[in-house]
């Protein structure tokens, strides 16, 4: 097995605040990994930490091979890593100036020198894999949520990242895009993708996760397959948190 992120004894914090405590999570390739937890629990904050949009003081990151040292700094070792990782945000952060396409061929021209040709091509292919090839000159503003969302799944996509990072990637949709976003999230695992996911759809979190993992105030509490986690968590802090969002 190769893993893709192993984080051993990790820990972040913000001024005095404790937000990451002495986390131990490895992410082997191919697995799909859901955090859950609270609000303010430091979910954000540990997968934020993966593409080094957050720093750490103590412990061990290391994704796909590459030692992210705390305190990180290295700028080639991050921009090494972000090459391969793909992270999908609340806000569906696009270049509201860009079509959904050149949104798409943006990162492979400019930070893998891809050509126009073959990154238009790239573009076209995304757009139809997540659903929405008709859509390629239209406006980000154009769009719906879920289109929108979809689009920067498929911006993501274009780096080939070896890893995608979501973090809560649904919870600003109406409820009805959200079916959409899930099913072509549910696709890129069937395909093999190595994701974290960060979201309060446990329906998704059940069916799709390999691995689930409780984070309570900085900590992880519980970890296991979902029927472990859904049907029989051990720690009371699980239990209550799932009796209130179940
Ligand atoms: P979650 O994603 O689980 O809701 P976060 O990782 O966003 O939690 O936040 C964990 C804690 O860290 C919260 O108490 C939050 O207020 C705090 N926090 C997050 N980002 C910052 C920041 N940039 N500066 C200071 N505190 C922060
Ligand atoms: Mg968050």
């Amino acid at each position: 097995m190769t893993q893709i992120v192993k984080m051993k004894g990790m820990n972040k914090h913000f001024g005095k605040l404790h937000v990451l405590k002495s986390i131990d999570l490895t992410v082997e390739q191919g697995e799909v990994v859901v955090i859950i937890g609270a609000s303010g629990s430091g979910k954000s904050t540990l997968i934020r930490c993966v593409n080094g949009l957050e720093e750490y003081e103590s412990g061990i990151l290391e994704v796909d091979n590459h030692p992210l040292a705390p305190k990180a700094g290295n700028q080639k070792t991050l921009a090494e890593i972000r090459k391969g990782v793909g992270m999908v945000f609340q806000q569906f952060n696009l270049f509201p100036h860009l079509t959904v396409k050149k949104n798409i061929m943006l990162a492979p021209m400019k930070v893998k020198s891809a050509s126009q040709v073959i990154a238009n091509a790239t573009a076209e292919r995304l757009l139809e894999r997540v659903g929405i090839g008709d859509q390629a000159d239209k406006y980000p503003s154009q769009l719906s949520g879920g289109q929108q969302q979809r689009v920067a799944i498929a911006r993501a996509l274009a780096m080939e990242p070896k890893l995608m990072l979501f973090d809560e990637p649904t919870s600003a949709l109406d409820p009805e895009m959200i079916g959409e976003v899930l099913d072509v999230m549910r696709e890129l695992a069937k395909d093999g993708m190595t994701m974290m996911v960060v979201t309060h759809e446990m329906g998704f979190a059940r069916e799709v996760a390999d691995r689930v993992i409780y984070i309570h105030e900085g900590k992880i509490v519980e970890e296991g397959n979902p029927s472990e986690v859904f049907d029989n968590p051990q720690n009371e802090r699980t239990q209550a948190f799932l009796s209130r969002v179940l």
